[in-house]
């Protein structure tokens, strides 16, 4: 085998998490190799032409206020833009876009070649190569191997990839991408626990071979735009870019619910031909209709794949029964009489590492140095996985560097939900996040996550002193205008009152009192305005849950001595050791959080660790 160099961080993936993960390490001063099939997919969209959603949304905005890149590319190549919930309250309110595919992969490509610290080996990685317990570097797949001191393994749903089309099945990782079968058995040889999901994706139409207009005076279809004035992804943009492309709306009907069922056992999902286990929350058309038989329709969106492409995706209609059922399927569909399918959807199996194997930093407890970051991990989504790779990113270049490890808390971001629930819980079928999986959702809202992160990015160093500069302004104009609410007085009834405390009664809004000129703030932008009001209107609830975190924190930063027996905890039923011994949670807290292991024996745990040893306190949360 012939060298081909040393680099100090390897990347193995140009997806979504590998991109994150590159950017990060490189920011952090790091040589980086980041190894690719092939950069015409990079950041590639294999699903939903779409970033952010119901607390996807949360992680972007997260990801771009600690430095990282997705919030800044779909704020350039964004098609359509939607804050949703705004009905309900700011906590989940949650930034989604349409993508143009194309122009988003093109950026992060662009982004990332002109950072002089990534390097581009355009090989499938076949093996990684260990030495005494670390990662010593990866072969390549012309034989030749690079030499590297931490490894990041981001291949998504490629290894033992397997595409199936009703009957049909072949290996690939997506659709045109072989599988790794080689790096999966090379990972496999390491001894994780590793498991099964699969994942889906819907047929690809011909955009010219709809009538659009036909089907809106018809009404087979509505037409969706997105908000007249879109609020950015990142603190950095002022604005989002001007393109602007409709979807449309429509339903699936009885008679379409029929075929399926009438084909259901040509489904790869109902004939056994699939073991993966399947999104729960990202449902196929057959799931659809065998789970759900009493619903008379199911909602459909046509989404455009970009603003010149010539295709559009079915949000909605997930499946992999045979082609032609499925161009069946699509022209029984209100208004899709002639529309002609260029591509069937398909569903991909894949092998995936149970993330218990991974410490808080995605680095492996097997192997130093050995990162895993993405839908590796058994989470499905872009954001989920982009925002695994910014913190393997973040943690294999202070690896490198010497420097602690970087862990964001419970309390600190959605990240930290994401990875501590991966890490604590493992995965049964493929993770999203959703708002309801925090316990501290009032204080994880999309208007403060630079408050809360971005001034971690700027201690660790990923946040530049342009984004620093305009984050100082926007924090002591917050500050400013927080002053201002708490000094001014506004008549409320018989009654003068200041602003703030005026702010708590529902019928008083401040963007309304802006409007009639009864408050004037400094210079507001984007969410400016909502982060006032959340910030008074459920002043008393952030202090509860603020409280609630400082009393948990006591737990979270008592550490349990690493290689702790629980065998030898009297008391201790054997589903619990053997739970805490596979798990082998680093605080009372994350022992609190593993399935099936109660209060009552975590606190035997506690008397049992401070008999026998005190180990000092650690800081959980932001390192310092
Ligand atoms: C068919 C399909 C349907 C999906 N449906 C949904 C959905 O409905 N909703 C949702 O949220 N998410 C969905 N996803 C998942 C979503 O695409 C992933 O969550 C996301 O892309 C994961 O990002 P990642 O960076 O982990 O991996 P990916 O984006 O898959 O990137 C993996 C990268 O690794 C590279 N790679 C793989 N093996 C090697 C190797 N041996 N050597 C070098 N490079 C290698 C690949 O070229 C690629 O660049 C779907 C994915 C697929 C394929």
């Amino acid at each position: 085998m012939s060298g081909r160099g040393e680099y100090d961080v390897v990347v193995i993936g140009a997806g979504h998490a590998g991109c994150e993960a590159a950017w990060a390490a490189a920011r952090l001063g790091r040589s980086v190799a980041i190894c690719t099939l092939t950069p015409d997919t990079v950041a590639a969209m294999p699903c939903n032409p779409a970033v952010g959603g119901t607390a996807k949304g949360h992680l972007v905005r997260e990801i771009d206020a600690l430095g990282g890149l997705m919030g800044l590319a779909i704020d350039a190549t964004g098609i359509q833009f939607k804050l949703l919930n705004r009905s309900r309250g700011p906590a989940v309110w949650s930034p989604r876009a349409q993508a143009d595919k194309a122009q988003y992969g093109a950026w992060m490509r662009k982004a990332l070649e002109a950072h002089p610290g990534i390097a581009w080996l355009l090989q499938p990685v076949t093996h990684v190569l260990l030495e005494n317990g670390a990662i010593s570097g990866v072969c390549l797949g012309d034989d030749s191997h690079i030499a590297c001191r931490a490894l990041i393994v981001t291949t998504g749903t490629f290894l033992n990839g397997l595409i199936h089309v009703g009957p049909e099945q072949h290996a690939a990782g997506r659709a045109g991408e072989p599988a790794s079968t080689h790096l999966a058995e090379s990972i496999r040889a390491i001894g994780f626990e590793m498991g099964r999901l699969k994942t889906g994706t819907p047929p690809r139409l011909r955009r010219s071979s709809i009538d659009y207009s036909g089907g809106l005076s018809r009404g087979d279809f509505t037409e969706e735009w997105g908000d007249a004035e879109p609020v950015p992804f990142s603190g950095m943009s002022d604005r989002v870019n001007d393109q602007r492309v409709a979807c449309y709306v429509l339903h699936t009907t009885p008679r379409v619910h029929t075929l399926v069922r009438a084909h259901i056992g040509e489904s790869p999902l109902y004939n056994g031909q699939i073991c993966g286990i399947g999104p729960r929350y990202c449902p196929s058309l057959e799931d659809k209709v065998m789970r759900f038989p009493d619903r008379e329709r199911h909602q459909i969106h046509l989404e455009p794949e970009g603003v010149d492409s010539p295709l559009i995706y079915v949000n909605g209609l997930s499946m992999s029964l045979p082609a032609e059922v499925q161009l069946r399927v699509v022209q029984q569909l209100p208004g899709l009489a002639d529309a002609e399918m260029v591509r069937p959807g398909y569903a991909v199996e894949y092998d995936f590492v149970q993330p218990t194997e991974l410490a808080a930093t995605l680095e492996t407890k097997r192997v130093a140095g050995l990162y895993l970051a993405g839908q590796i991990n058994g989470t499905s989504g872009y954001e989920e996985a982009a925002a695994q790779g910014l913190v393997a990113g973040i943690n294999a270049a202070r690896r490198v560097a010497g420097a602690g490890p970087f862990v964001l808390a419970r309390h600190d971001a959605y990240i930290g939900v994401l990875i501590d629930d991966l890490i604590t819980k493992g995965c049964l079928e493929p993770y999203r996040m959703f708002t309801s999986r925090s316990e501290h959702r009032l204080l994880l809202r999309i208007d403060n996550a630079d408050m809360r992160l971005t001034p971690a990015g700027r201690a660790l160093g990923l946040v530049g002193d342009d984004r620093w500069t305009r984050f100082e302004e926007r924090r002591l104009r917050y500050e400013r205008n927080c002053q201002t609410l708490r000094s001014s007085t506004i008549q409320i009834g018989g009654d003068r009152q200041s602003v703030w405390s005026a702010l708590r009664r529902p019928d008083v809004r401040l963007s309304s009192l802006m409007e009639r000129g009864q408050v004037a703030l400094d210079q507001m932008r984007g969410l400016d305005v909502e982060s006032l009001d959340a910030a008074a209107r459920f002043e008393g609830y952030i202090a509860r849950e603020e409280a609630m975190v400082l009393r948990n924190r006591r737990d979270e930063n008592r550490r349990i001595p690493e290689g702790f027996v629980y065998a030898g905890v009297p008391g201790l039923s054997h589903e619990v050791v053997h739970r805490l011994s596979h798990v082998r949670p680093v605080t009372l807290g994350q022992a609190l959080r593993v399935p099936g292991v109660t209060p009552a024996a975590v606190a035997v745990i506690a008397l049992h660790v401070a008999r026998h040893r005190s180990t000092p306190d650690s800081s959980s949360g932001i390192a310092s």
